[in-house]
This record gives C-alpha cells, sequence and structure tokens, in this order.
C-alpha cells in the first residue's frame, strides 16, 4: 500500500491535534523508511520482476527487519517511547504505536503472502495488488477519507497551510498514479536512492505544511 498509510497518518491527527503531521506519516511509513535502509545494507532483499503482481514490478524477498509483524510491534514501541519524551500528550504513545503496526496490516492486504508474521515465520497476504482497479477502488476512498478528517482536525492559518497541504496532497496521488503507469525502477540501487531522496522531502513538506495550520477544537465527529 502506498497512499493508504498516509491515509491513516492524516486520519491521526484528529485523535493527536498537537502532534505534526510530519511525525504521524513517518510512523505510519516506519517500515518504508527502514526499508531502503536494510536494503542498502545487505539485510533485506527485493527484486525486480515485472508482473510479480498487476500492481508492483516487485518481488519482495526477505524483509523481516522492516515489515514483519513482530518487529513491527517493537518499532512502534521504541518510536513510542522517543516521541512521549518530546512530545506532551496522552494519545501521543498508543497512536504512534498503531500507527507504525497499521503499515503490516495494510501491507497484508495489498501484498501476496510476503508478508512475515516474524523473521523466519509464515509469511501471509490477501493479495489486492493482483487487481489495479480493486488496489485503487480500495485506497483512493481511504485516502480521501484521511484528507477529510485531517482538513476536518485543522484550519489553514495561511497560504502555506492551504496550499502547501493541497500540493502535497496531489503529489503524493501523482507518484501513485506514477507508480500505476510507469515502468520497473531500472535497479534495485535507483530504487533505494529514490526512496532515500523522497521520504525526507516529504516529511519536511508535511511538517511544513501542517505547521501552517491550527488544529480545530470541540468539534464531533
Ligand atoms: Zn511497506
Amino acid at each position: 500500500m502506498f497512499i493508504g498509510h498516509f491515509a491513516v497518518g492524516l486520519a491521526a491527527k484528529r485523535a493527536t491535534p498537537g502532534v505534526s503531521l510530519a511525525v504521524l506519516f513517518t510512523a505510519a511509513q516506519f517500515a518504508d523508511t527502514l526499508w531502503p535502509v536494510f536494503l542498502a545494507a545487505g539485510l533485506e532483499q527485493v527484486r525486480i520482476e515485472p508482473g510479480n503482481t498487476a500492481f508492483t514490478p516487485l518481488d519482495f524477498v526477505s524483509y523481516p527487519y522492516s515489515h514483519s509483524l513482530v518487529l513491527l510491534l517493537v518499532w512502534g514501541l521504541a518510536l513510542a517511547i522517543v516521541c512521549r519524551a518530546f512530545v506532551r500528550d496522552n494519545w501521543i504513545a498508543p497512536v504512534i504505536a498503531g500507527l507504525v503496526v497499521s503499515h503490516w496490516f495494510l501491507d497484508f492486504v495489498t501484498h501476496r503472502p510476503d508478508m512475515p508474521l516474524y523473521p523466519g515465520g509464515p509469511k501471509l497476504g490477501l493479495g489486492l495488488w493482483n487487481s489495479v482497479p480493486a488496489t485503487v477502488a480500495v485506497e483512493v476512498p481511504m485516502f480521501l477519507a484521511g484528507i477529510w478528517v485531517y482538513t476536518r482536525s485543522t484550519r489553514a492559518r495561511d497560504g502555506v497551510g492551504r496550499w502547501g497541504f493541497i500540493s502535497l496532497m496531489v503529489m503524493l496521488l501523482l507518484i501513485y498514479v506514477a507508480n500505476i503507469v510507469s515502468p520497473p525502477p531500472p535497479s534495485i540501487r535507483a530504487l533505494v536512492i529514490t526512496m532515500a531522496a523522497g521520504i525526507p522531502l516529504f516529511t519536511a513538506w508535511s511538517w511544513w505544511a501542517d505547521r501552517h495550520r491550527d488544529p480545530v477544537k470541540g468539534e464531533t465527529w
């Protein structure tokens, strides 16, 4: 899943309005943040295999440290403890841990049975990626629902808050479409470099837009 992870990050703003969207995105995408690091270090493996599923040309050979359920529980706990030390918000720890672990369940829905329960353990996956229309039909409404919750939990204070946020959402959607229609990455190295460049960019972008928006108080949903 791609924009589905951002959807849960956006929605989490409702529970923790004082926490930057950049932190929520980082938690929801923590598995995919670790992944290029572990790939570059040779600890995890992926192959380029066009047609692996209809949606992705990637064969996720092995990623027990970034993408197994047990390790994501551990990462979630660790990130929650770190965030709890810096942010005064009673909800921060459960929200951050929940976001990190949510990555496994969302990827479990879309991936082939390649999502490990624990390193060396059984691999699971429902394979939504076998159908591009089904994937889009699930993920795009999720993403729009996330935007809906976020924009009802915050209000733009100025043009950066409005257009910085809108442009970020449009960019994520464009990348999503580009992923579907463009050819496979030329190499694993190119994939790692693209992710290593993209993750800090989108983290900074979401931090910048989010800090120009104020939490909306007292609204119920
Ligand atoms: Zn992932």
